[in-house]
């Protein structure tokens, strides 16, 4: 059977890297914070192209710490789109403020700026975009709403490690970037990791304070705290992923340019990719008619796949209290209902990925 993602290739291909890192904090018990979370904030920050970034103890986390940079709290509204992991309109709740779901664009599938603007209203503090399968949302058209309403745009980045936006990276284009290292993603830590990242160095030194249990000097605690620091062993992983990322996303690229011009089928629907962006593929999609149907298709085959993300955000039952219906995002429902993830993963061979591209050419003849 073929994975729809496979870490295992990567740690024995790197096996070695990646035990002397550990061994390296073990013998120096950096084991909470310390000195290889902190290289790990700095050769980030220098990656991205940012001022700063704050390792944190997940995706949601980060998040969470930048709603919490911005003020946000009770009373407040902000808006994320309908299309992503839940874990975006999470940390809006966390503050007591309530998410606002957008409709995502028919095309491009990531949030979209009109109807972002219809659902602003006087309780709206900001949005936060996501740049969602690693394909970079319009941050122009979602920028321009946003400053004509005086409003923060924060960037989930959790999926979109490398991506380019008008030749720059994402994570340095709104307030706030933030990023999940969960493993999984483009760069990934063994176990949970996150970042923020930004050019404010302000907000990174109050999410440093934050996520500190409130310190800056140990025992006193000058705000409300978290224990949301990045693990040391964490920090000495990312790094040595951080060095692969380039090759990594060089390879999940081909793999992804390969299913787009390759893959023939009128039974699929691909998301289209603006030319001013550079995706990363964190996950490939595409649009099928029946996609349990297309997913036991592929298992009888041999290969897996599998859905992301089959109820979107705003039919949650989580969220039932925010009163949404079905009809409210077409587009995300639309998605949700037509959306599967085929394999995508560094490692992949140039055989796995012919197999995949020609059971989908052949999908509904055999
Ligand atoms: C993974 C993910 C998160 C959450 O990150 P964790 O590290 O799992 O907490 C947030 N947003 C998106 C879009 C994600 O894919």
């Amino acid at each position: 059977m073929l994975k729809r993602i496979d870490l295992s290739r990567d740690y024995i291909r790197h096996k070695k890297e990646y035990e002397e890192a550990i061994e390296a904090v073990c013998k120096e018990t950096a084991f909470s914070g310390g000195k290889y979370a902190d290289r790990f904030d700095r050769e980030f920050a220098e990656y991205i192209g940012v001022k700063a970034a704050s390792g944190v103890n997940n995706g949601t986390s980060a998040l969470h710490l930048a709603m919490n940079a911005l003020g946000v709290g009770e009373g407040d509204e902000v808006i994320v789109p309908a299309n992503t992991y839940i874990a975006t309109a999470w940390a809006v709740v966390y503050t007591g403020a309530t998410p606002v779901f957008a409709d995502c664009c028919e095309d491009t599938w990531e949030i979209d700026a009109e109807d972002v603007s219809r659902k602003i209203s006087p309780q709206t503090k900001g949005i936060i975009g996501v740049h969602l399968y690693g394909q970079p949302f319009d941050f122009d058209a979602i920028k321009k709403t946003a400053d004509s309403n005086r409003l923060f745009v924060v960037e989930d980045c959790a999926q979109a490690h490398g991506a380019l936006y008008n030749g720059k990276m994402v994570g340095g284009l709104g307030e706030m970037g933030c990023f999940s290292f969960y493993p999984g993603k483009n760069l990934y830590a063994f176990g949970e990791g996150g970042s923020v990242t930004s050019n404010n160095t302000g907000y990174i030194d109050m999410i440093n304070v934050m996520k500190n249990q409130g310190c800056r000097t140990r025992y006193y605690h000058e705000v409300i705290g978290y224990n949301m620091r990045l693990e040391g062993l964490q920090g000495a992983v990312l790094s040595v992923g951080l060095r692969h990322l380039d090759e990594w996303t060089a390879r999940r690229r081909a793999i992804g340019h390969r299913y787009l011009s390759e893959i023939h089928n009128d039974r699929f629907d691909m998301q289209s990719h603006p030319s001013n962006t550079d995706p990363v593929f964190h996950l490939f999609e595409t649009k099928v008619p029946d996609p349990e149907d297309f997913l036991q298709y592929m298992s009888r085959h041999e290969v897996e796949c599998n859905r992301h993300y089959p109820v979107p955000c705003h039919l949650q039952k989580a969220f039932d209290y925010l009163g949404y219906k079905k009809g409210d995002c077409p587009n995300a429902e639309h998605l949700a209902e037509h959306c599967v993830t085929l394999p995508l993963f560094p490692e992949m061979t140039d055989e796995e990925v012919d197999i995949v591209i020609d059971l989908c050419n052949k999908y509904g003849e055999i």
